[in-house]
């Protein structure tokens, strides 16, 4: 099935065309850009400016390689452009309606009346986004020792590229090409046209309905925003529930919290047909346990998955293998060409910015200084940006189940930190898995309002080995939302005293009196 084009198929034109997006364009691929004359062999070359091309390269030229990066639409990728940056700030600007409609019933607050300025959050979005952009411009990166090619890279053979009719000769290379939105193969939806991460940062209207396929990450977290700026949103799923990677009770709260804002959750459906679009309303017909219905929307989003930018590449010439997920890689990040390394999400182990960054250092020590840092060794959290979010790291229990692991498990429920109560934010809970009669962290899910911003301590736990002894020693200030950390770590103290222990006590009181 054919997918409808993208933005990144053209020039660099990123709408609306406003002051904000001429800025971004300025930065991350300047018109009138002239790539420099390729080098004598480069040590390290990066196909793909995201947050992966970008580490590798400004990182091996900050150590001073012979460095290129090549990237064929926006340096920064999809985090700047399309990702984790619109998102969030958009996201942030749903917060605020949400706290300012709700808090005069929540705090006493005046009340509101009246619908908000959608423009004007996209607008704010575009203007953070084109003064982070600074960051990621070709500039910075020139300035910095890279060479700085725009272009799309294409291998011509196993230790060199071409771009734009120029041959970039490599001693080590890395695919950093990233992914984009996957199609799901449902009839019609290619017809009717719809949104994706790569356009619906586009909008500067907000649509009177939105229909959201995909109940991962990415469409729970715009479901909620649309529902907040007061969009109808449904959000379909085949699976029964959301987030379903996550720990189910942690999704429940998610799943419980949609629902409360409005989103009308379509979970456990099959998707039949796509019918309309094109400028009409979408009509989505779905069926769930022999039972059919149709949902009708103004615009649609698919956020049903993610799929590895491999196309195009000139992967045979170059010996580079690739699967379903995308580059073969072993675990110290190299490809079946042993000159080429791959990192980011078209390594197709995680799909994160901090994933990516993590596995570019690597390549670097790997592919530049014979280093055997090895992908399986990496503590990568993540966090989906709902309200509450849900943060994770380490093993969930079904990891331990599987790798037959003995843990015990402790759940702390949010109500029992006083600052979450204050703030009305006590939805949710810390759980921590700990192997089995010991204060090893093996992992950790917290779901609070920021529970991303909270989760430092356990990852650290989990990286260094820092047990929930050691943490129970820590003093946390008082009353912060961190202290659900303390809290467990106090809890899991409490439960060691064993009845030897109690006895001792018990003796040493009486006689103590
Ligand atoms: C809506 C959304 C929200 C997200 N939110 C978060 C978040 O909050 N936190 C988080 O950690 N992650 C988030 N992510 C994921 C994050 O954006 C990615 O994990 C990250 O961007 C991966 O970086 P990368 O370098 O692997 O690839 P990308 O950022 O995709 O960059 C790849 C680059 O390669 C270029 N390219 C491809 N082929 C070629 C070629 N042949 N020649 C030259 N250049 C080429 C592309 O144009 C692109 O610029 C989000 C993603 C989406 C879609």
């Amino acid at each position: 099935m054919a997918e409808p084009a993208t933005t990144r198929d053209r020039e660099p034109l990123v709408l609306p065309a406003d002051e904000h997006n001429r800025r971004l364009v300025a930065n991350v691929h300047p018109p009138g850009w002239v790539n420099p004359e390729p080098r004598d062999r480069y040590h390290l070359l990066a196909v793909g400016a995201g947050t992966a091309g970008l580490v590798s390269a400004i990182g091996a030229a900050g150590l001073g390689a012979r460095a290129a990066l090549v990237e064929r639409h926006l340096m920064g990728g999809d985090c700047l452009n399309v990702g984790c940056v619109p998102s969030k700030a958009v996201i942030r600007a749903a917060r605020a309606w949400h706290e300012v409609r709700t808090a005069s019933g929540r705090f006493g607050a005046p009340p509101v009346a009246g619908a908000g300025t959608f423009a004007a959050v996209m607008e704010r979005m575009r203007r953070l986004r084109a003064d982070i952009s600074k960051v990621d411009s070709a500039r910075r990166f020139a300035d910095a020792g890279v060479d700085v090619h725009l272009g799309e890279a294409r291998f011509v053979a196993p230790d060199a590229v071409e771009v734009g009719g120029k041959r970039l000769a490599f001693r080590r290379a890395v695919i950093a090409t990233g992914g984009r939105a996957a199609a799901p193969p449902i009839p019609g939806l290619a017809e009717a046209g719809y949104l994706t991460n790569e356009t619906v940062f586009e909008l500067t209207e907000l649509p009177a309905s939105l229909a959201v396929i995909g109940a991962g990450p990415i469409g729970c977290e715009l479901a909620q925003a649309f529902a907040r700026f007061g969009a109808e949103v449904t959000l379909l799923d085949m699976a029964d529930q959301v987030l379903t990677r996550e720990d189910r009770d942690a999704a429940a709260i998610v799943q419980e919290a949609l629902a409360r804002d409005g989103v009308e959750l379509a979970l456990g459906v099959k998707i039949q047909k796509v019918t309309g679009g094109a400028g009409a309303p979408v009509t989505i017909e779905i069926e769930r346990d022999g039972a059919a219905r149709t949902v009708t929307a103004e615009r649609l989003l698919v956020a049903a998955g993610r799929k590895p930018n491999v196309e195009n590449l000139g992967l045979e010439a170059a010996g580079v293998e690739t699967n379903k997920q995308g580059i073969v890689v072993d675990d110290r990040l190299r490809t079946s060409n042993p000159r080429i390394y791959a990192a980011g999400d078209v390594a197709g182990l995680w799909q994160f910015t901090h994933a990516a960054d993590a596995m570019a250092r690597m390549v670097i020590q790997n592919a530049l200084f014979f280093g055997r840092k090895k992908a399986s060794d990496l503590v990568i959290p993540w966090c989906t940006y709902t309200s509450p979010e849900i943060a994770h790291v380490g093993m969930y229990e079904h990891d331990a189940r599987d790798k037959g692991i003995e843990i015990d498990t402790l759940t702390l429920p949010l109500d029992d930190v006083d600052r979450a109560r204050l703030d009305g934010a006590a939805e949710g809970f810390l759980r921590v898995h700990v192997a089995k009669g010991k204060d090893r962290v093996l992992g950790a899910t917290l779901v609070a309002e920021h529970a991303g911003d909270m989760l430092g301590e356990l990852c650290l736990a989990v990286t260094a080995g820092v047990g929930l002894d050691a943490i129970s020693g820590v003093i946390h200030p008082y009353p912060t939302q961190a202290e659900v950390v303390k809290k467990a770590a106090d809890a899991w103290r409490r439960g060691k005293l064993t009845p030897t222990v109690k006895k001792v006590f018990g003796w040493w009181f009486r006689v103590f009196s």
